[in-house]
């Protein structure tokens, strides 16, 4: 199963955050000519391709004013979430693009080699063979997982409820023995050209909906549809480091259409834990000491990711000191690193003490002579922000 985190959008184009529109369409052309699948033998062809889907993803949105704010603003989720995958390209402008270049495909080449499976054409009409068919639905599913499970990583099995072909008519619609019979309307090309005026407007057959022919006895157990609800179970990687929102998309197990499946977006929740507090890869805790031991110092225990450990604080440890443990907090999802642990020592004042704890006490304050070294707030700053 290909699953992979989905790429900043402007890494992809390999531009940067204020890249002008100018500087969007030339990186999207040299990456559009490099990644052509004619141009790649034959063995990289696959991978070309999906190469060109991403970048043309990425040049949809980023050339798109409101697409590229809602993305600066929300990611990949804010538009996954307004935009079906398809609409993502719609109106998007690629003729500018390769308008010099002739042969790069116009209506017939590239473009429609590579995109045909999801059933939207780019040139207004010019294509052919978008009528009907289209790729499956991207579904989108939330996981829940632990502050521990997404430091080591982790495998989840999720139910996913999807549409899949129907397996008695292998997705035909038709019951099997029967046929299916050509479109009397549109005659099989699955939209109707209607004259208005100066303009010609092609319509969706209402008789077929676009599928160009008609089921005369469907399939009982998918009703005609070629497909059927499923709640299927699929077990998902989910790499360490990830993080709230972090996005997984695993290639290929959407929902199944007449030209292919979709993808699945898995997004992960990281439940809040009761110790930690996550920031970026680090993760902060909090831990009381007796004022003994502030004075004195010592060992104490203190919670990590992976149990506890114990931690030496010197003599003098002052309230709200913070001590950083290397390498306990979180790897980094794109492999740069591990984070740190940071805990904050925090001295426990008592509130009841003994006769024999109060004499002590008040020993102690006769013997100190009660004297507290008086600093200005500046020294106080200064101090506190050292640390
Ligand atoms: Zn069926
Ligand atoms: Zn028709």
């Amino acid at each position: 199963m290909a699953l992979s985190t989905k790429r900043d959008y402007y890494e992809i184009l390999g531009v940067k955050k204020n890249a002008t529109l100018d500087e969007i369409k030339k990186a999207y052309r040299e990456l559009a000519l490099r990644y052509h699948p004619d141009r790649v033998p034959h063995e990289q062809k696959k991978e070309a391709e999906e190469k060109f889907k991403d970048i043309s993803e990425a040049y949809a949105v980023l050339s798109d004013p409101q697409k590229r704010a809602l993305y600066d603003q929300y990611g990949h989720s804010g538009i996954d979430q307004r935009y079906a995958y398809e609409d993502i390209f719609k109106g998007a402008d690629f003729s500018s693009v390769f308008q010099d270049l002739g042969d790069f495909g116009f209506g017939g080449g590239l473009f429609e080699d590579i995109f045909s499976d999801l059933g939207f054409d780019f040139f207004g009409g010019r294509s052919s063979r978008a009528t009907g068919r289209r790729r499956g639905r991207d579904l989108q599913i939330a996981v829940s997982i632990s502050l521990e499970e997404a430091a080591t990583g982790t495998e989840k099995t999720i139910s996913v409820p999807r549409y899949e072909t129907c397996s008695v008519c292998s997705g035909s619609g038709a019951k099997p023995g029967t046929k299916k019979i050509t479109c009397p309307q549109c005659k099989g090309a699955g939209r109707t050209v209607v004259s208005s005026g100066f303009f010609q407007l092609a319509q969706t057959c209402a008789r077929c909906r676009g599928d160009g022919y008609i089921i005369q006895t469907p399939c009982a157990d998918c009703r005609g549809e070629g497909r059927i609800k499923v709640a299927r179970k699929i077990k998902v990687k989910i790499p360490a480091g990830v993080d709230n929102n972090s996005s997984l998309r695993v290639r290929g197990e959407g929902e199944s259409g007449s030209a292919g499946k979709g993808d699945l977006y898995v997004v992960i929740e990281v439940a809040p834990h009761p110790v930690f507090q996550r920031q970026e890869n680090d993760i902060l805790t909090g831990v009381n000491i007796s004022i003994a031991k502030a004075i004195l110092g010592g060992e104490i225990e203190v919670p990590t990711l992976n149990g506890k450990v114990s931690m030496r604080i010197p003599p003098g440890t002052q309230s709200g000191k913070i001590f950083r443990l290397k390498g306990k907090g979180i790897p980094d999802l794109h492999g740069r690193g591990i984070g740190d642990e940071l805990v904050r020592v925090d001295v426990e004042i008592p509130t009841k003490l003994t006769a024999e704890q109060r004499r002590l006490i008040e020993e102690f304050a006769r013997l100190s002579g009660d004297q507290i070294k008086q600093e200005s707030f500046a020294d106080r700053i200064k101090k506190t922000f050292s640390r």
